[in-house]
């Protein structure tokens, strides 16, 4: 019986996410990853520049987390372009790749207008020399063309780009920013550190999706899903395909708990099958083949060791603690406590975060408290490493630990201090408005603006209200989300009676 639970759960899960997104799903999430794979298998050095044509340009444009493109109109024959290539891959070195200098900032592409595919596209975008250089957001180009006419285009022709130094000195002016062709990478001066920017927050939902890609990479590589941690992977698989606030992890998790009992079946360990799945294992990319994508947009540190992980991890907690309902905050509780003790592999994080859950000594009945709970713990850690970090210069020196929020991004949250105490006295509801509002809202803000999974404008729309202030619900959505908290229930109810029927395990207090 439990079983049908869980297969009609999952089903309904499925459902909810599959009837939203466009067929052509699967072949645009790899679009990218394709793209760059191909540059570089063309020889010893890899073209850093992604190459795009008319049928993947909008995709490719629609889906990266970069905030500016640079598209190159060129010809494969014309030796000017030839010539020009290897001042146009300098730039490219610098923002393109996992292995950028500058990950995440521009996206450096061309079309070769001499592939008849391209014809079209090229002429939209009235192509009159090579190589002609255009900037722009890169949702502004998707479904788009430039006129050399137009008044006012969101599109500009890059008209100083002669020379990779010209180039670059052209994007410095229109950035602000003093990138150099000789960057190295992790010298990252150009990062702002600027914590009263809420803006900021909106592109860690790609850090999200990066943590959670990472964080089971590292669990699937460690081999750490053993008869021990298995029910507890199972839970928070639970909770992230009903909770994360990317569409693609969802559906990954979903997935996942599909073939989670044919890839880890209880005699697992005891049988030779260990070897024979590791393929399958392997291959599973719980968000999309795209992810990990090897590089941090909000939690990108000034230093190569700083913040990333860590810093993506928490994040995907806050805005999971944000997105559950009354209901389901004491097993998101059991959920959270027992994965990072099981999957978090730093010792002292573990360690630390298990005395915090032990010490909580109440049921949480209330999303709300639970949400609060999250924050302070991380507060206290946040407490504690300032210190460590001030006294062994090992913190980053752009991201400074903070008692968090600060007053920049939350003046409401503060009543005042205790002097007694000194101790900061929080206006708790104010607090919680603006969790919900930081990892709820504005966390999935982009998500929304570029559409980034569907065409139907669904996937924004559905991740603003799983936040608990829900704002105007779209009918379509609202069934999503019912659909995706029917499975969520059927899921946890099917996990409460495999636990019934298991040797009962450490709980937390
Ligand atoms: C569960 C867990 C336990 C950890 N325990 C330890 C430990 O014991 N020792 C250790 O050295 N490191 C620990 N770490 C790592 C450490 O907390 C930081 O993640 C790491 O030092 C990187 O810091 P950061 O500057 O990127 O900010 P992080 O602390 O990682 O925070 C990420 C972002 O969350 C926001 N934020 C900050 N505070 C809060 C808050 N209270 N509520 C909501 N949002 C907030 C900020 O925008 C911040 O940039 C732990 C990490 C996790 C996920």
């Amino acid at each position: 019986m439990s079983r049908v639970y869980l297969y009609l759960g999952v089903l309904l899960c499925m459902i909810s996410l599959c009837c939203s997104s466009p067929s052509s799903l699967g072949s645009r999430r790899s679009i990218l990853r394709e793209v760059q794979d191909n540059g570089k298998s063309g020889g010893d050095h890899p073209d850093y520049a992604v190459e795009l044509n008319a049928s993947n340009f909008d995709a490719v444009l629609k889906e990266t987390p970069a905030t500016f493109a640079v598209v190159e109109f060129f010809a494969h024959w014309c030796p000017a372009c030839r010539n020009y290539k290897p001042h146009y891959e300098k730039v490219a070195r610098l923002f393109n790749g996992a292995d950028a200098v500058h990950p995440g900032i521009i996206l450096m592409t061309r079309v070769d207008c001499a592939s008849k595919i391209n014809t079209k596209l090229c002429d939209k975008f009235s192509v009159g020399h090579y190589p002609m250089l255009f900037w722009g957001h890169p949702s502004k180009f998707v479904g788009s063309g430039w006129e050399p006419k137009q008044e006012k285009s969101d599109i500009r022709v890059v008209d100083d780009a002669r020379t990779a130094d010209r180039l670059l000195n052209w994007i410095n002016i229109q950035l602000g920013s003093s990138f150099g062709l000789d960057d190295q990478k992790f010298q990252n001066d150009h990062l702002s550190a600027n914590i009263s920017d809420p803006v900021q927050i909106a592109r860690a939902i790609y850090d999200v999706e990066e943590a959670t890609s990472t964080a089971f990479d590292i669990i699937l590589d460690h081999k750490m899903i053993k008869p021990e941690t298995r029910a507890s992977l199972i839970k928070f698989l639970q909770l992230l395909s009903a909770h994360h606030p990317s569409r693609r992890c969802r559906k990954g998790s979903a997935e996942f708990l599909v073939s989670f009992d044919d890839l880890y079946p209880t005699d697992f360990w005891s049988t030779n099958k260990q070897e024979d799945d590791k393929s399958s294992v392997k291959n599973l990319k719980i968000c999309g083949k795209d992810v990990p994508r090897g590089y941090w947009m909000f939690c990108r540190g000034s230093k190569n060791e700083t913040r990333g992980f860590s810093c993506g991890l928490w994040v995907l907690l806050h805005s999971l603690s944000v997105r559950i309902e009354d209901g389901e905050s004491q097993f998101t509780f059991n959920a959270i406590c027992d994965f990072v003790h099981n999957f978090f592999i730093c010792e002292e994080c573990r360690q630390h975060f298990y005395e915090m859950c032990s010490s909580v000594s109440t049921h949480f009945n209330k999303a709300r408290d639970f949400a609060l709970w999250l924050w302070s713990s991380h507060n206290k850690v946040n407490e504690r490493l300032m210190k460590e970090e001030a006294s062994l210069g090992t913190g980053d020196p752009k991201f400074p630990k903070t008692i968090w929020p600060p007053k920049q991004l939350c003046s409401s949250c503060y009543l005042g201090l205790d002097q007694r105490m000194n101790k900061i006295e929080w206006n708790e509801d104010e607090v919680y408005k603006f969790l919900t509002e930081y990892y709820g809202r504005t966390l999935a803000s982009l998500y929304k603006d570029r559409d980034i999974i569907g065409s139907d404008g669904t996937e924004g729309a559905e991740d603003l209200i799983v936040a608990t202030n829900a704002i105007v619900v779209p009918v379509g959505a609202a069934l999503a989300i019912a659909v995706a908290s029917c499975a969520f229930g059927a899921l946890a109810c099917y996990w409460r009676s495999q636990q019934k029927s298991r040797k009962p395990r450490r709980t937390w207090k």
